[in-house]
């Protein structure tokens, strides 16, 4: 009898802004394993890493596919999955980098810290093949091999957290490129017949469909949810008039705000994610392109926030803030031309709204009318009946405020893969759920 051997494969950085998809390679690598055999500990993963990363893909999204076989059969699984990224990965592309990873045996306590780093800060090349090294992983890099970093974060993140499902639907070659025949009618009905339990399936603010993507790519839709029953049962209620290749359920970090961590603003660098608490400093601005920027500090320093055009009701809270609130503020840190560091909001608590407190003129004692200023110092007058009164002061009036505490989230065509929806509020759930069960691929390469 053959040696049993767990083991976790990583793929990272193949697609390119013109085209391709890791989990397109994930899903051609899958059903090679079915092929060959293997068993499936887990649906295959689909690990989001920090979207602020400066040398991020589109959705910086690794893979990790984790299964039993014989250990023998491992030296043919790395070297196909060598061949299939030499085949199918955007390997021309500048900005396209791709790494593969091969790990045996159970998932290293370091390799596992590895991967909240890669998600929620940042991690070198160097880090990745340390470890590789130090844990005997198989690791190939193509060009810079930067995909070697994200292939181990991925191996390294088993989702042992809150996760969440998306069933991943390919074209047909000859259909990429051209506009995806999916009816958008079908798809605001299955939001209607599955929700809370999918998400992110369009923007209701513009009617825009968000779960067929706009590139070249494969892609020709994903379907979020909380499980693979509804998933599945989601994108069986879609009407498709093109051809579908295949699909695969992915278990995933989306919509779980894996990314987010608290931070003081004092340790605050560009590129981190980071949860921020602290008191608004200046009432909010709006800068040119819409954009609304206030000021929080907590102590430890002081940072602008930015609600970026077009955010909605976002936008409209955070132009309503006013120096003394308490904000929770969530976001990627991105720095200036001249240094200076924003955070770019991806969700904001209003946690206490200060009293806002304008100075008014005072009102004429005999006649009711508002006076007018005679100058600093001076005392005001009254345009009315002519009163003067060198002792009158301002008064401090209290003006309504328009926002209540609450959570605000930009609209979902401007949220990221990471980011928490709305609608999943307390249906976060823990722990891996085991092997894939009932169907999780099609077509199955051996029940065809
Ligand atoms: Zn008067």
């Amino acid at each position: 009898m053959s040696p049993e051997a767990l083991a976790h494969l990583g793929l990272d950085d193949t697609d390119s802004p013109r085209g391709g998809c890791t989990t397109y390679l994930a899903a051609l690598l899958i059903e090679y394993l079915c092929k060959l055999g293997v068993e499936w500990v887990d649906y295959p993963n689909l690990i989001r890493l920090n979207p602020n990363a400066p040398w991020k893909t589109r959705g910086n999204g690794a893979i990790c596919l984790r299964f039993r076989c014989g250990r023998e059969l491992l030296d043919e699984v790395f070297a196909r999955a060598s061949e299939l990224v030499a085949e199918e990965a955007e390997i021309w592309h500048e900005n396209t980098h791709p790494g593969l990873v091969l790990l045996e045996g159970p998932v290293p306590s370091l390799i596992k810290l590895f991967a909240k780093k890669a998600i929620r800060s940042l991690v070198s090349l160097d880090e990745a093949l340390k470890l590789c090294a130090r844990y005997g992983a198989r690791a190939l890099g193509f060009k810079l091999g930067r995909g070697v970093s994200g292939a181990l974060a991925a191996i390294g993140e088993l989702l042992t957290g809150d996760y969440t499902y998306e069933l991943l639907a390919y074209r047909t070659p000859e259909r990429r490129g051209l506009p995806r025949a999916v009816e958008a009618s079908s798809v605001v009905e299955m939001d209607e017949a599955t929700r809370p339990l999918t998400f992110n399936n369009y923007d209701p603010e513009t009617g825009r469909i968000l779960i067929t993507p706009r590139g070249p790519d494969p892609v020709l839709l994903g379907v979020r949810g909380e499980s693979p029953d509804v998933v599945l049962r989601a994108f069986k209620m879609l009407r498709i008039r093109e051809p579908v290749e295949r699909w695969v359920i992915f278990r995933t970090n989306q919509g779980t705000d894996a990314h987010l961590v608290r931070r003081l603003v004092g340790e605050l660098r560009p590129h981190l994610p980071a949860i921020i608490t602290g008191r608004v400093e200046r009432p909010p601005k709006t800068i040119p392109g819409g954009h609304v920027i206030f000021s929080v500090s907590d102590g430890s320093g002081e940072i602008d926030c930015a609600a970026y055009e077009p955010s909605g009701q976002l936008r409209r809270v955070a132009l309503s803030l006013w120096p003394g609130d308490v904000v929770e503020v969530a976001g990627g840190v991105r720095e200036g031309p001249d240094g200076r560091l924003t955070l770019n909001i991806e969700r904001l608590k209003v946690i206490e709204l200060a009293p806002k407190l304008l100075a008014e003129n005072p009102r004429c004692p005999r006649c009711g009318k508002r006076m007018k200023s005679m100058g600093r110092g001076k005392g005001f007058r009254c345009p009315k009946c002519g009163l003067r009164d060198s002792r009158a002061q301002k008064t401090l009036v209290e003006a309504p405020r328009n926002i209540r505490p609450g959570l605000y989230l930009p609209p979902p065509r401007s949220q990221r893969h990471l980011t928490k929806p709305l609608r999943r509020y307390g249906l976060e759930k823990y722990g891996p759920p085991g092997p894939p069960k009932g169907v999780w691929l099609w077509p199955h390469p051996l029940r065809r």
